[in-house]
């Protein structure tokens, strides 16, 4: 039996939601069907979780809530119509609880959430399967952390009763019915969730490329796809950029060794990209290349920092009094450098500047922003030698200059942190160098 999750562009209207019913319909295994919100149908759309997320920040400095939630409705509504399943979801009584349910809450996720909702509604009621509410199948606690086991129970429970379901992706609730979301992208890890729960044999992916693709396809020009990815290869991808799949959907099929397979709702003949555990036999070296912009190194230079016992936890501490976490921390003999997310950072640079001093005392502290991180990933480096050297080559080849440089434990990585203006050359200097 077959998990199918269907991305915001599968569900961006009513064609393309009769293309995935006709996938759906193709094959009697695919039984639990995950969907996102309706996305994008084109470059300069907006996806429908945006409007929502716009609708409720606007609503809450005093917009007129109906007025914001028009379009969104206008959408539905076209949607319903083109799939002729206006008599069977009632939208206007739904968008007029929705309407109350956003004034009643403190937190943005309940709006975020009905994209998702109404989304899985319109499919069931098109295909005739079970909706059932991720409300009732995904737990968060109180503070917005899922809750894995209790909800691979419940889900389990509730989803087998059921022969063919349609689901919403993205949220569930906490144990008092507080709607809570995943990060953006989550409805990945939904299928996961759902996929493991009812054993499935394999969670297939469907979006709107031919699959996990060696490079991001809006840097590279039509970068070669990758045919079989093995989890860990996908881990390292996928969290450090290459957004195809949410980075958390591997936790839950990894524990169930459920494959996952990544295919094109719009050429669903192609095979797509096969995940799989375990180490892939294949004699590639590269096996795919990732980056994502918007971080800040700081170099904290210290004459002897390696003989002042503590010197790593004061520093560490200081991040974790700030509650912000550090993506790499590269150090030398007297230096130390912490790799950090804007995003991460928020506000907090002067306070985070002025702890550190207080804490270590460093002789020198610089800070370099608007960095970008690259991940060159492969099982196939670990046996080669001079994987790296080819690497720093290519990069100043085209005249990047490298400001870090991170070969994690694993020998499956090498990570280098650049200039974000140097990011897509780059980017497409290592593709040259190792795939193309
Ligand atoms: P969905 O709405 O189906 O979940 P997403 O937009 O989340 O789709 O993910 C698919 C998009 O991810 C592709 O359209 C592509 O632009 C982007 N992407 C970035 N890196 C990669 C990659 N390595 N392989 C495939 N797609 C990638
Ligand atoms: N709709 C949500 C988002 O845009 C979740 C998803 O599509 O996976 O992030
Ligand atoms: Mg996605």
């Amino acid at each position: 039996m077959k998990v199918c999750k269907f991305g915001g562009s599968s569900m961006a209207s009513s064609d393309t939601i009769k293309r995935v019913a006709d996938i759906i319909r193709a094959d009697s295994e695919r039984k639990y069907v995950v969907v996102s919100a309706p996305g994008k149908r084109h470059a300069k759309d907006i996806k429908i979780t945006d409007s929502l997320l716009t609708a409720y920040a606007e609503s809450k400095k005093g917009g007129k809530l109906s007025s914001l939630l028009a379009p969104i409705k206008e959408r539905f509504v076209e949607i319903a119509a083109g799939l002729g399943v206006t008599d069977k979801v009632d939208l206007e009584a739904i968008f007029k609880e929705i309407e109350e349910g956003i004034v009643a809450s403190p937190i943005a996720d309940y709006a975020a959430a009905q994209g998702e909702r109404l989304s899985a509604m319109l499919l069931a009621a098109y295909l005739d399967y079970d909706f059932v509410d991720a409300k009732e199948v995904i737990r968060f606690s109180d503070n917005g952390v899922f809750n894995a086991e209790y909800t691979n129970d419940v889900a389990r429970r509730i989803l087998l009763k059921k022969e063919y379901v349609v689901m919403p992706g993205f949220y569930g609730s906490t144990s008092v019915g507080q709607i809570r979301t995943f990060s953006r992208g989550g409805s990945d890890v939904t299928g996961a969730i759902v996929a493991r729960a009812v054993k499935a044999d394999l969670y297939e992916n469907w979006t709107d490329v031919n699959g996990f693709l060696t490079a991001d396809p809006r840097i590279v020009d039509h970068p070669r796809k990758i045919p079989e990815l093995s989890y860990r290869e996908l881990r390292e991808l996928s969290y450090m950029g290459a957004n195809v799949l949410h980075p958390e959907s591997i936790f839950p099929v990894r524990k169930a060794n459920i494959p996952i397979n990544i295919k094109n709702t719009f050429d669903p003949e192609d095979p797509g990209t096969m995940i799989l555990p375990g180490v892939l036999q294949h004699d590639r070296l590269i096996t795919g290349i990732a980056g994502k912009k918007g971080f800040v190194s700081i170099l904290i230079e210290k004459s002897m920092m390696n003989n002042e016992i503590g010197f790593t936890r004061r520093l560490l501490s200081v991040l974790e009094n700030l509650n912000i976490s550090f993506e790499h921390l590269p150090s030398g003999i007297d230096t130390m450098t912490l790799i950090l997310a804007d995003s991460e950072i928020g506000g907090k640079m002067q306070e985070l500047i002025g702890g550190i001093r207080e804490a270590v005392s460093p002789d020198r502290l610089e800070v370099q922003s608007d960095l970008a991180l690259i991940a060159t990933v492969g099982h196939g480096m670990a046996y080669k030698p001079g994987t790296a050297s080819r690497l720093f080559t290519a990069l100043s080849r085209v005249g990047v200059n490298i400001k870090m440089i991170d070969q994690g434990s694993s020998e499956l990585n090498i990570i280098v942190a650049v200039k974000g203006d140097d990011y897509e050359r780059a980017i497409n200097a290592i593709y040259e160098e190792f795939i193309n």
